[in-house]
């Protein structure tokens, strides 16, 4: 399988964790947005949101996206998205946390 984020993940391309546990990494998007672009990524392989059922894992992730929010975020807004259904180009389910992001954006 040719993943980029699994590759990622284990090391075979080298890149600087903002937040990394056994179940989640974070890192910087390549190609940022805004001025901070987190992908918030589980480490198992899941192609897409829809197919990403396992709860305790979802709650885990919310808990990191939390976290990156509290950390990273600051008082400014934020948007949190997700690609799927073929939308996604990295077929390895991820969350997008993008800030500073006013109400007229
Ligand atoms: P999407 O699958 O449409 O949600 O977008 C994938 C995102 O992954 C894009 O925003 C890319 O800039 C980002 N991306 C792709 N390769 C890398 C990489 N090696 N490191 C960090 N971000 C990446
Ligand atoms: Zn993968």
């Amino acid at each position: 399988m040719d993943c980029i984020f699994c590759k990622i993940r284990d090391r075979e391309i080298a890149k600087e964790f903002t937040y990394e546990d056994e179940d989640v990494m974070v890192f910087p998007d390549i190609h940022p947005l805004k001025p901070t672009h987190l992908l918030i990524v589980p480490k198992i392989h899941v192609e897409d949101f829809a197919e990403l059922n396992d709860v305790a894992l979802m709650t885990k992730i919310k808990k990191v996206i939390n976290t990156m929010i509290a950390e990273k975020m600051g008082d400014s807004g934020y948007r949190i998205s997700i690609n799927g259904g073929g939308a996604q180009v990295v077929r390895h389910v991820h969350f997008h946390l993008m800030g500073p992001v006013s109400q007229t954006e």
